[in-house]
């Protein structure tokens, strides 16, 4: 039915035939244009082939338009699988014969050395099936009768065709074959010429499918990865908008609390500018936030004051925590008198970024402080007086010229005796302090001999030592300073009786002096006694601060020796320490400038 309605259609497309001679027959002129039909809807399938994009709808047009364009029984194309077997993937076919779609072939049917041969590129027409020349397998033979073939050609369809690689590396994907099923078909060049033309455009259709499926897998990729970083990025941002939030609130808070407190707080930066500063800069300088943010230090406090902190800012941009006392002055020009301290801001690095400066009003604490000082010295001053007649008058009676006192008498009397010198000393003390800290005495330098002023110590502390059995040894040396040599030997004369009052009879105390390279003579009080404690190294220095509380009965102290000596050593430009091993003894130093420094 197939084969009539083929040769209808071929009469009916049939051409009038030609009179002259010279023209083409009509057999000619019948296969004319038969070829050009052909080449037309060649032209036409590889149009659709290429207009299409998936594969399976590629390979349904081409063995539909092959089976019409070379007037099959059937087309199919047949894939080879991997493990050696086979299956037709695609086939269009006359009705009255048998499908061969989706059919699996085992591998004998078409076995590994024909798979090799097609990969090299073999076309194969067979115009009889059964003609003794045919050289088909058993196997296949049986295929063949099964499915009605009687005439087959066959074209590889090889994958990797359309790469610049060589044809050796060409891999057979499958079979384009085309069968007539109802007699023996004598294959014409055009129609073999055709198949392999579009066997060669399935391999590109092939080529470019799975391009299209490495590119899709690379979007899918592709589009994952950048989904991913959109919502990190998404996240990143919620994160970071998040951080700004709570910073804005922390600052928010501290603003808040700064502003709160009556103290100046401010951070500035390492070229000195303001970079916060709480609302009390307003109130104590009427200075507008806006004023000083980024203003510099001498800008905001002016030339003098400035001068006044330079070093301590310097001190504290080096990386040093910094605590001074300074004079300022108010928006209203009265003076105020602060404590200052600066705190290092350090990076990562350990770089100073800044620092931190707080500071407080201590013009009520100053004040208080002088009031009492200045009581002091007035009680002080008055009780001297009528301390130096009553002690007068006590060591009058225990001359004992005016009458005979009992034992008991006498023993009230030394106790009455003592007493008093330690409140004539203690007087003395705190009145000497008074007149230190306060300027109203000045340091008379004068060059002095360093072994003049230790002997007039040690000749001066003598009594001293014999009373308690201490011996007092020194090395005298021949250099010169400039000091005020009563007071430096009474900050000798009281290291020198600490040392005794605190040595066990029989000890020695040690006084020496060192000329040092770097400016300074060095001068050290040592003792073998009691020692003291290492947390008090620092704080017996202060007013009134004795190891022991006792100390001031026992030994007759007052707590102010010290305090005294560093005030004097302090006025010489001169440091004063402690150094101790407790049970072993006490060394106490301090150093005064060289006169050629
Ligand atoms: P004081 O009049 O009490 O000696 P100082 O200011 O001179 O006052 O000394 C303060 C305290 O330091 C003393 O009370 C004592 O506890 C301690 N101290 C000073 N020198 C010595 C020393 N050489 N050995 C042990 N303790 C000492």
């Amino acid at each position: 039915m197939s084969k009539r309605k083929r040769s209808d259609s071929r009469q009916t497309n049939q051409q009038p035939s030609p009179k002259s001679s010279s023209k083409p027959s009509l057999q000619e002129h019948d296969e004319l244009w038969r070829q050009r039909q052909w080449v037309k809807l060649f032209a036409e399938v590889t149009l659709k082939i290429r207009q299409s994009l998936q594969f399976k709808e590629i390979l349904r047009t081409t063995v539909t338009e092959v089976q019409r364009l070379l007037q099959a029984d059937r087309v199919l194309i047949y894939q080879v699988l991997p493990n050696g077997t086979g299956r037709a993937i695609s086939e269009a076919v006359l009705p009255e014969y048998p499908q061969i779609l989706d059919l699996e072939f085992p591998e004998e049917v078409f076995p590994t050395e024909y798979q090799q041969l097609y990969a090299g590129g073999r076309v194969r027409a067979i115009a009889d099936v059964h003609a003794t020349d045919a050289g088909l397998s058993d196997c296949l033979v049986e295929f063949i009768n099964q499915f009605d073939i009687k005439a087959k050609l066959i074209v590889p369809i090889l994958q990797g065709l359309n790469s610049h690689e060589s044809a050796t590396q060409n891999q057979l994907w499958g079979l384009l074959i085309a069968h007539h099923c109802d007699r023996p078909h004598q294959w014409v060049d055009f129609e073999l010429e055709l198949m392999q033309q579009l066997a060669d455009q399935i391999s590109i259709a092939l080529a470019q499918a799975q391009l299209l499926e490495h590119l899709e897998e690379i979007v899918e990729v592709r589009t994952a990865e950048l989904q991913e970083v959109n919502r990190s990025l998404q996240q990143e941002i919620i994160d970071r908008m998040q951080a700004e939030a709570a910073l804005r609130r922390s600052e928010e808070q501290l603003r808040l609390i700064t502003n709160a407190l009556p103290v100046l707080i401010a951070y500035v930066d390492d070229r000195q500018c303001y970079r916060f500063n709480n609302k009390a800069y307003e109130d104590w300088l009427g200075k507008s936030p806006v004023d000083i943010y980024g203003s510099d230090l001498q800008s905001v406090w002016g030339t003098d004051c400035y001068q006044r902190m330079q070093t301590h800012v310097e001190s504290a941009l080096l990386g040093h925590i910094v605590t001074y006392e300074n004079e300022i002055t108010l928006k209203d020009s009265l003076p105020c008198c602060v404590n200052v301290t600066y705190i290092p801001h350090l990076d990562d690095r350990k770089e100073v970024k800044g620092f931190f400066a707080l500071t407080s009003d201590i013009s009520d604490r100053k004040a208080i402080e002088r009031m009492k000082d200045e009581f002091i010295a007035v009680v002080s001053h008055e009780l001297r007086t009528p301390l130096t007649s009553l002690h007068s008058a006590l060591k009058i009676l225990a001359t004992g010229r005016l009458g005979t006192l009992s034992i008991d008498g006498q023993q009230m009397l030394e106790i009455a005796d003592d007493s008093t010198e330690r409140l004539v000393r203690l007087v003395n003390n705190v009145l000497d302090l008074q007149r230190i800290e306060s300027g109203e005495v000045k340091m008379e330098k004068q060059v002095c001999n360093v072994s003049a002023l230790m002997i007039q110590a040690i000749e001066a502390m003598q009594p001293m030592a014999q009373q308690h059995e201490v011996v007092l040894a020194m090395k005298p040396i021949d250099i010169e300073i400039l000091v005020d040599s009563d007071y430096i030997v009474q900050a000798l004369t009281n290291l020198i009786s600490n040392a005794i009052k605190f040595s066990s009879p029989d000890r020695t105390v040690w006084l020496t002096v060192e000329s040092h390279k770097n400016a300074e003579v060095l001068f050290q009080i040592r003792d073998r006694g009691q020692g003291i404690p290492s947390d008090k190294l620092e704080s017996i220095f202060e007013r009134f601060q004795q190891v022991d509380s006792s100390d001031s009965r026992r030994k007759g102290g007052t707590g102010l020796g010290l305090t005294i000596c560093r005030k004097i050593i302090e006025q010489h430009e001169g440091r004063i320490w402690a150094e101790s091993t407790l049970g072993k003894g006490s060394t106490f130093s301090f150093t005064l400038p060289r006169l050629n420094a």
